[in-house]
């Protein structure tokens, strides 16, 4: 039955275990091959577990048509069109089950595999073997494909030799790869971070050659790259090499600001915070980092002879979404929650009259009040609002009147023109 070219078999590495699996994705595999199809683990999972990390979603191959495993399997789904494929439930799971493609780049003049005049491909729907599986995949560490029941792991291109190595090779031409899908440069970046990898100098090359290419993804794939990118723990990381690329102006709509700017820092302050969050296993939403990374702009955009113009900041945010939607889909869920944040900046800053115990109150508070504590961490001059506000949560109902009493004896003039942004105004 096994039809696959011997000279891929590999000696398995003792690291790669079944308990490295999830049981359920084990179990397709196992019914896959008892129906005489073969079946592997394959991508992500395989390389991770080589690497020795937790590996979190699991793939598998099959010559199975999706047709023919949609029928083995009752909570099953096709899926795609661009890429058919079959999501496998169980109650807390999904597995992606595909079948093996032949290679687009060499049969662009089959109906299956549709490309756009600069070489995009659009459908990719010709079955293959495994072999030819191989070949379409991006990079070489994710062209391992490993067989749990038989203890069998296949690569055809040095993806174990790659993995030791610890750098990131292209399957093919990088620049014809990039071409075919762009978001293969985003994808090289973001493995060279997650698994602390070299990227080739082919692959780099190509990077930098096309990754203008970006700028013809659609947004809803750019923001699902941008979560992947920005929000698993190697935030700063990615965002510095993307720079270094010259393709984080696909993902962001921001100018670019020097070293030891307020734009710079607190972009970066957002990016350690996402981090540190994720790693202390605490909540993060894609709508406060967007929020984050395009604030300087908007700074910008409020700002008049050095102090700040509230319709000029009103105005702005809407368009600065709108812009950033461009390149990357926003959820709608998440544009009111961007706006809240801003918006609470400046009525955390001026405190007037009882509106404190209001917006201790408002769903976004805590939100606003972490963004305050981060503008205040990138600025070099506070005006001690963050603390105001710590103490303010803190303390009894007495101890809230007294804190107001203080305020307002403190200040000279009319308050409601006072937004200190100190250094982003500067
Ligand atoms: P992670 O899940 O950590 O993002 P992954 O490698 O599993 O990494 P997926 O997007 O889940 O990435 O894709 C699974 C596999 O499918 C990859 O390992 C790769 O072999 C193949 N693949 C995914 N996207 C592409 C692409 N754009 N071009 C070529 N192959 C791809
Ligand atoms: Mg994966």
């Amino acid at each position: 039955m096994n039809k696959t070219n011997k000279a891929s078999k590999v000696k398995t590495p003792k690291i790669l275990k079944e308990d490295k699996f999830s049981p359920f994705a084990i179990e397709i595999v196992k019914k896959l091959k008892q129906s005489g199809f073969q079946g592997y683990l394959v991508g992500g999972c395989v390389r991770d577990s080589l690497v020795g990390i937790k590996a979190k979603d699991f793939d598998v191959s099959t010559d199975a048509t999706p047709e023919e495993v949609r029928k083995l399997f009752r909570s099953s789904r096709i899926i795609g069109k661009r890429f058919r494929l079959v999501h496998v439930f169980s109650r807390n799971e999904l597995i992606e089950v595909s079948t093996f493609r032949s290679n687009a780049s060499k049969q662009s003049n089959i109906s299956e595999v549709i490309k756009d005049s600069e070489g995009k491909i659009l459908r990719d729907n010709v079955w293959g073997t495994l072999e030819e599986d191989c070949v379409r995949r991006d990079f070489s560490i994710n062209a391992l494909y490993f067989d749990p029941i038989e203890n069998d792991l296949r690569d055809f291109h040095n993806g174990l030799n790659h993995i030791q190595k610890k750098i990131l090779v292209s399957i093919g031409d990088p620049l014809v790869r990039f071409e075919e899908d762009p978001v293969r440069s985003l994808r090289a970046i973001r493995f060279s971070s997650k698994l602390n990898f070299k990227i080739s100098n082919a692959v780099k090359e190509a990077i930098y050659q096309k990754g203008y290419l970006l700028g013809n993804i659609s947004n809803a794939r750019m923001f699902d790259e941008f979560c992947k990118i920005f929000l698993t723990k190697n935030a700063l990381n990615n965002f510095n090499k993307l720079e270094s690329f010259g393709v984080l102006k696909y993902l962001i709509n921001s100018n670019d600001y020097a070293e030891d700017t307020f734009g710079l820092r607190f972009q970066h302050a957002a990016l350690i915070n996402t981090d540190n969050r994720l790693k202390a296993s605490k909540s993060i939403t894609p709508g406060f980092l967007i929020a984050a990374l395009l604030w300087p702009r908007l700074v910008e955009a409020s700002k008049e002879k050095g102090v700040l113009n509230l319709r000029k900041f009103f105005r702005s945010m809407d368009r600065i979404i709108r812009e950033q939607q461009t390149l990357t889909a926003v959820p709608r869920k998440f544009h009111g929650y961007i706006k809240d944040i801003w918006s609470l900046q400046l009525k955390l800053e001026t405190r007037l009259g009882h509106q404190p115990y209001k917006i201790l109150n408002h769903p976004r508070f805590r939100a606003a009040y972490d963004f305050l504590l981060l503008r205040e961490e990138a600025a070099n001059d506070t005006q001690g609002i963050g603390e105001w506000w710590t103490q303010f949560q803190r303390i009894n109902r007495p101890g809230k009147i007294e804190l107001l009493k203080s305020l307002r004896e403190s200040r000279n003039g009319p308050v409601e023109k006072k937004f200190g942004f100190l250094e982003e105004l500067s």
